[in-house]
């Protein structure tokens, strides 16, 4: 394992030839292995960056997509995307990576850090939400013949953590903890399936507390739930030292939830029984498993890559980190792209286009003679729009979710004698983490059932819009507005761009004057 030469601090590459002794008996990797490896890589950047011994705190959402087997070489690269106080995210990924966009990932690790912050909280709430569903009728039905009870799943095992399985200060390896926990997930899956489960995902978690050498670490697992095709296995760690051991007074190093597909000869999926809890717990575990997976598929919806097919996102409670994370993802991705061709420029007012496929989008870079944090106080509460954008017709709050996130109902003018339209459009606002970095203001539609489509308006959608606002000094900044162009926004800006109109030259216009006027009002009431 070494370092790549021209790598920058906290970036670690590691590469292995699979030998038997890394495999299954089937001659794949074995994916405790490979969590062991991403693991070392991981913490081995993470300790090049910051100078100083480090230890796995928690782990996002992982998938398996392929796998390895023996006699390939597989390259693991690590890099720190982003130092917090006393943490660190470092992005991982066991294949060969495209051109690392280090601006764009550091970017997205602060969302990243509020997904893993907001996920206990949703968790929560859906878990409520089953419950109160379980008082009206009881959906685990334990008169179907081909249930099989969980209790059959049972697996429980024991290690000794010795010096190969710990750092020189003594501490375990999380990958090590995660290997071991693949172990006992995979002997309890296969009870179900009778043959050998692959693992597919790990869902995040964290580790709670630190474990040594010389601790015993006890790994209890148990299948929560089947669906179809996969089975959730949820895995226990406690430690003990020696002393705790003779007294039965055990640490909880971590929780875990680890999903397994399993395949016949042919390599098709096999369908698994269901299952059914037979105490308590498990049915809490039951229940927990449908909020994890709903929670998972929402995730996967939302961050895989279909902009150009998505009609607007429901606006519900598991789904809100994950579309907070896709508005600001999504427009720090347009901004960061290459290819933005200038189209018109006047002294403070610059248009550029950007065309991708089918995709249209628009850049508005502003210059603005005040300091960049009235700038963002003025743009990002949207009922001030009207004043200086006039396709803003109306634009009331519908849902004040937080300080950072607000959905708005917005309707727009009629334009050629056409229906009027109207938006719902959630707006999420982020202050820099640092200096240099820009105020964002991202915006895109959302559905929120509470204001459904009106038969007064056309109902339209913002795939992806908003504001960064970069300072210039004291007393200026830059605006840049952004719109991917959807067949709504298009004729407000289509004659433009074949040069006939000044349409969006004179918003921006409106829009200066609007912020520098404004700014010395406020200034007046602030101070
Ligand atoms: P929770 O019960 O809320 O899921 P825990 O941290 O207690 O959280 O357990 C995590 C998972 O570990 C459980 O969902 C279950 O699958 C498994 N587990 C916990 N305790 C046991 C046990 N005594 N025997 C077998 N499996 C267990």
């Amino acid at each position: 394992m070494e370092p790549a030469e021209g790598q920058s601090s906290g970036q670690v590459h590691m590469c292995q030839t699979i030998l038997p002794a890394h495999a299954t008996h089937r001659g794949e990797l074995s994916a405790g292995q490979l969590l062991k490896w991403i693991d070392t890589t991981a913490c081995l950047a993470a300790e090049k960056h910051a100078g100083v011994s480090c230890v796995t705190a928690s782990v996002d959402d992982i998938q398996f997509e392929e796998t390895a087997r023996v006699g390939q070489i597989i390259i693991i690269k690590a890099k720190v995307n982003r130092a917090f106080t006393t943490s660190m995210e470092v992005y991982l990924k066991p294949v060969k990576l495209l051109s690392p966009q280090d601006h764009l990932e550091h970017s997205l690790a602060i969302e990243k850090r509020r997904i893993r912050l907001d996920h206990e909280h949703v968790f929560e709430t859906l878990m409520q939400e089953s419950n109160m569903e379980d008082c009206h009728c009881d959906n685990v039905s334990d008169t179907e013949e081909d249930t099989i009870s969980t209790d059959l799943t049972h697996v429980q095992s024991i290690e000794l953590v010795l010096p190969p399985h710990a750092n020189h200060h003594g501490n375990t390896f999380g990958g090590q903890i995660m290997a071991w926990m693949e172990t006992v997930a995979t002997i309890s899956a296969s009870r179900l399936c009778h043959s050998y489960p692959i693992l597919k995902s790990v869902d995040m978690f964290k580790f709670r507390g630190p474990s040594t050498v010389g601790d015993r670490l006890v790994f209890k697992a148990i299948v929560n739930n089947t669906f179809q095709k996969s089975v959730e296995v949820g895995v226990r760690v406690e430690a003990y030292n020696c002393e705790e051991w003779t007294i039965g007074q055990a640490r909880h190093i971590n929780s875990a939830f680890l999903i397994f597909n399993a395949v016949n000869d042919k390599g098709e999926l096999l369908i698994f029984p269901r299952v059914k809890p037979t105490t308590k717990d498990g049915l809490r575990r039951y229940h927990g498993a449908i909020a994890r997976r709903r929670i998972r598929l929402t995730r996967k919806y939302i961050l895989s890559n279909k902009e150009d097919t998505r009609s607007s996102d429901l606006w519900d409670r598991s789904n809100q980190a994950y579309l907070s994370y896709s508005n600001v993802a999504t427009l720090t991705v347009l901004a960061t792209k290459c290819g933005w061709e200038i189209t018109s420029s006047l002294d403070n007012i610059k248009i550029f286009t950007h065309e991708e496929s089918d995709i249209l989008s628009v850049k508005v870079k502003m210059q603005v003679r005040i300091p960049s944090n009235l700038a963002f106080f003025l743009l990002s509460d949207f009922r001030r729009r009207r004043q200086w954008d006039k396709h803003y017709l109306t634009c009331e709050v519908v849902e004040n979710v937080n300080e950072d996130e607000k959905i708005y109902h917005i309707t727009s003018p009629s334009v050629n004698g056409e229906k009027p339209k109207d938006f719902v459009v959630l707006v999420s606002q982020r202050q820099p983490c640092k200096t240099g970095d820009p105020y964002i203001i991202a915006v895109r539609s959302v559905t929120l059932t509470s204001v459904p489509p009106s038969p007064d308006y056309c109902r339209n959608e913002i795939l992806c819009a908003g504001f960064l606002i970069h300072s210039d000094g004291n007393n200026s900044c830059t605006v840049s507005y952004f719109n991917q162009v959807t067949s709504g926004v298009l004729p407000y800006l289509a004659t433009n761009l074949i040069g006939t109109s000044k349409s969006i030259e004179d918003t921006a216009s409106a829009c200066i004057r609007f912020l520098e006027l404004d700014s010395t009002k406020i200034y007046s009431i602030l101070f």
